[in-house]
């Protein structure tokens, strides 16, 4: 048995989803599952996601969605990111519903298919990523129309400041993008994120693509009937080793910590190479035994040390780094702000060698 796990409660999960849906009324929900389900892991969330009745999944590359339906999901996946032209073959095989970005990548896949193909058109309002201008998007529509192979089942867009309420370059990527509803009949439009879910509910169109909040990340100004809404994603493991070390000795690489007085170091076995950011090195917290103690010096590969003073604490004893202990709790968002970048990154980066254990 490893001695750190990532525990994974579906069980929030599912009030997450059921939580949604009730915010989304009629619009259906596509749940991205790109990059190990945002760290939670791919095939388990996906089969979650696929019981608790998501429409869709959304993944970035052929790689994740092959994966999913060589392990049995059946509902629709939708290929995100720009698909390259040897996957065409496997992302029909797959039944995989893929973007089209392009005037070229239309071509490009039409001459390839030997069967009908499930696409979503995409039109770039103001992200400057992938998609046609939308000045272009008409004469795009048709064009694809024209390729018997390709069947346009959605036209979507991204939005680039939807994470705030009442911005004004949301308005205008929204109303541009819903100059082209009259542009083809019966395809799902769809464009709204976490922030447009949230903020903007009149962007839900026919479906929303949901990630963050799904996985339990709200804002702070997030309406009120998200509320219910929480992260279900714990990170825990077990001290190593114990010691009692002297006044005024250098604490792990390069000796940044100093002990003040003599004290109590414990070792804990999770590293940078677990994904566990070095970025936490004398900037951050764990929990043992209901209370917060300081990480001492730099993160290791594999471990790191915390200095717990006068406490008590034994080898074996579990230690929290994200997510409650008792009363005590040291939220994911947390961390994000003392590495200073954003959820999404600190929960990406864990890999799969501290294992994921789920409770249903
Ligand atoms: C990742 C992604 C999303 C989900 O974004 P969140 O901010 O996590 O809700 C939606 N749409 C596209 C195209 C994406 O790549």
């Amino acid at each position: 048995m490893h001695p750190s796990r990532i525990e994974i409660d579906l069980e929030q999960f599912r009030k997450n989803i059921w939580t949604i849906r009730k915010c989304i009324g009629k619009s259906k929900l596509c749940l991205p599952v790109k990059a190990n389900a945002y760290g939670h892991g791919l095939l388990k969330i996906s089969q979650a996601a696929e019981e608790a009745g998501v429409d869709c999944l959304g993944v970035s590359c052929l790689k994740e969605g092959a994966i999913l339906r060589e392990n049995g999901i059946k509902i629709p996946i939708l290929v995100l990111g720009a698909i390259h032209e040897s996957q065409i073959d496997l992302l029909a095989k797959y039944d995989l519903e893929f973007s089209i970005s392009s005037k070229f990548k239309a071509d490009l896949v039409a001459s390839r298919l030997k069967s009908p193909c499930k696409v979503h058109l995409e039109v770039d309002t103001g992200m400057q990523r992938t998609g046609v201008r939308i000045e272009n998007a008409k004469a795009f529509i048709q064009h694809v129309k024209s390729h018997p192979l390709l069947k346009v089942v959605g036209i979507y867009s991204h939005f680039a400041t939807a994470d705030k309420p009442k911005d004004p370059f949301v308005y205008k990527q929204l109303s541009a993008f819903i100059e082209l509803k009259g542009a083809l009949d019966g395809a799902t439009f769809h464009i709204a994120n976490s922030g447009g879910t949230l903020f903007y509910p009149e962007s839900h169109l026919d479906m929303v693509r949901a990630g963050l909040i799904a996985y339990g990340y709200l804002p702070k100004k997030a309406p009120q009937a998200f509320k219910e809404i929480a992260p279900f994603f714990s990170l825990k493991s077990k001290i190593s080793y114990f010691k009692v070390v002297e006044k005024d000795r250098g604490i792990s690489y390069a000796h940044t910590y100093k002990t003040k007085a003599q004290t109590r170091i414990v070792t804990v076995p999770v590293g940078y190479g677990d994904g566990f950011l070095r970025a936490f090195s004398r900037n951050g917290s764990v929990l043992i035994g209901g209370k917060r103690f300081p990480i001492a010096g730099n993160i290791c590969m594999d471990q790191f040390m915390v200095d717990i003073g006068e406490a008590s604490a034994y080898v074996g004893d579990e230690v929290v780094l994200i997510g409650k202990q008792g009363e005590a709790s040291i939220p994911l968002m947390e961390l994000a702000k003392r590495a200073r970048t954003i959820p999404y990154e600190v929960l990406c980066l864990f890999n799969d060698r501290i294992p994921r254990e789920y409770h249903f």
